[in-house]
C-alpha cells in the first residue's frame, strides 16, 4: 500500500514553539497525521498523510460510546549530532497489536505502520526539540467507528497517528516526586484490561488520582485489586523498588502495563550485574522496607518520564520518606545511559536505536 503525501499549505503552517524550558507535555501537536481506514470489505485502506485537524466522527461511533480503542505512546529525539533517533519502536507497534486483539480490533499491517511512522517524523522533523530530555511524542490510535449503539465489536475503525514536541512529563523534571497509594480504588484486575494500552483505564483511574492530586501527590501508587496488598504500577509508569543490594518490579501478572521502559531497565540491570527481580512484594514490605532504611531507592519508568524517582509514599494516613529524598545513584545511573541512548550518544550494543533519518 501506497501512503500518500497531502501537505499542509505554508500559510496555514502553525508556529514552533522555540522555548523548550516552556514545552510541558502533549499541549502542542505538528501541522500533520497519519490516518487509515479499517473496513470489513476492504480491510486496512487509504493510508494517507494530512494536514492535522478535527477528525469528522458520526456521535454514534462505538469508541464514544463503549471506549473500543487502543494507543501507544512513544518518542523520537533529535541528537547533538543532528541524527533523528528512535528507541525500541517496533516494540510499541507489536504491544498496540496485542492491545488491539484484547480489545477485539483488527491488528495493523506493521510493516506500513512503521514506515507511515518513520514519514511522519522525517516530514515533521522541524518540529523536534533540540534540548536534551526534550523529544517529538508520537500518539498512535485506533479507534472503532461504526455508527452503532448496542455492544459488540465495530466493523470499521480509523487508525491515526499525531505527534507533537514534549518536554518533562512531570513539573517536577527530573526531580523526585511524591506517590499516594491507593487502598480506596483500584485500576485493573487479572484477566481484565490493565496490560492493554486502552482509554478505559486511564478514565477510571481520575477519581484516584484527583484525590492524591488534592493531597500533594503527583500519581497514585496502585495495589493489586483483589487483595489490594501486592505493588502494580503507577498511573503511566512502572515502578521499582531497592531492597538492599536487589532491584524488584512486578511481575506482568496481567494487569499492569507490560512497559517498554520496564523491560529496558531490567535488561540494562543485568547487563550491569545488578541483582533484578520479577516478583510479587507487599505494600507492608515496602513499608517495613522505608521504616528500617532497607529500601534506598525507588523509581518510576515510563516513556513520558523514562525515570522518575521517587521521594516520599503516603500509605494509610503516613508518609514514608526514601532515602534522604534525593535521587538515588542507581535511578541517576538509568536516567543518564537511557537518555543517552536514546539520543544516540551511547554504544548501543543492545540493538534498541534506530537512526531513522539516514
Ligand atoms: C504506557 C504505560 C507505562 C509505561 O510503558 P512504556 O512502554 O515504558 O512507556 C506503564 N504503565 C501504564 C499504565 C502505561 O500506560
Amino acid at each position: 500500500m501506497e501512503i500518500q503525501v497531502n501537505k499542509v499549505s505554508d500559510s496555514l503552517r502553525k508556529p514552533i514553539p522555540q522555548d523548550a524550558s516552556a514545552l510541558g507535555f502533549g499541549k502542542y501537536f505538528s501541522d500533520h497525521m497519519f490516518m487509515m481506514n479499517y473496513t470489513e470489505d476492504k480491510a486496512w485502506h487509504d493510508a494517507r498523510i494530512e494536514p492535522y485537524g478535527p477528525l469528522n466522527l458520526d456521535p454514534a461511533s462505538m469508541v464514544l460510546h463503549y471506549g473500543q480503542e487502543a494507543f501507544e505512546g512513544l518518542k523520537a529525539y533529535r541528537g547533538r549530532d543532528d541524527g533523528i533517533y528512535m528507541f525500541r519502536y517496533m516494540e510499541n507497534l507489536k504491544r498496540l497489536n496485542r492491545s488491539c486483539e484484547r480489545l477485539v480490533m483488527p491488528t495493523l499491517p506493521l510493516d506500513l505502520v512503521s514506515e507511515a511512522l518513520k514519514k511522519l517524523v522525517l516530514l515533521e522533523q522541524d518540529w523536534i526539540p533540540r534540548s536534551s530530555g526534550c523529544a517529538l511524542y508520537i500518539r498512535p490510535n485506533i479507534i472503532a467507528v461504526d455508527p452503532f449503539l448496542g455492544v459488540r465489536p465495530s466493523g470499521s475503525y480509523l487508525f491515526y497517528i499525531i505527534a507533537g514536541p514534549v518536554g518533562a512529563y512531570y513539573p517536577e523534571g527530573f526531580n523526585p516526586i511524591k506517590i499516594f497509594v491507593s487502598d480506596k480504588y483500584v485500576r485493573a484486575v487479572r484477566g481484565g484490561v490493565g496490560d492493554a494500552k486502552t482509554a478505559g483505564n486511564y478514565a477510571a483511574s481520575l477519581l484516584a488520582q484527583m484525590e492524591a492530586k488534592d493531597k500533594g501527590y503527583s500519581q497514585v501508587l496502585w495495589l493489586d485489586g483483589v487483595e489490594r496488598k501486592y505493588i502494580e504500577e503507577v498511573g503511566t509508569m512502572n515502578i521499582f523498588f531497592k531492597f538492599g543490594d536487589e532491584v524488584l518490579t512486578s511481575p506482568l501478572t496481567g494487569s499492569i502495563l507490560p512497559g517498554i521502559t520496564r523491560d529496558s531497565v531490567i535488561k540494562l540491570l543485568q547487563h550491569w550485574g545488578v541483582k533484578v527481580a520479577e516478583k510479587q512484594f507487599s505494600i507492608d514490605e515496602v513499608v517495613q522496607g522505608l521504616e528500617d532504611g532497607t529500601v534506598t531507592e525507588v523509581f518510576g519508568s515510563g516513556t513520558a518520564a523514562i525515570i522518575s524517582p521517587v521521594k516520599a509514599i503516603s500509605y494509610k494516613g503516613k508518609e514514608y520518606a526514601v532515602g534522604d529524598g534525593n535521587t538515588g545513584p542507581l535511578s541517576q545511573k538509568l536516567y543518564d545511559h537511557i537518555l543517552a541512548l536514546q539520543y544516540g550518544e551511547k554504544d548501543d550494543s543492545l540493538g534498541w536505536v534506530d537512526r531513522i533519518d539516514s
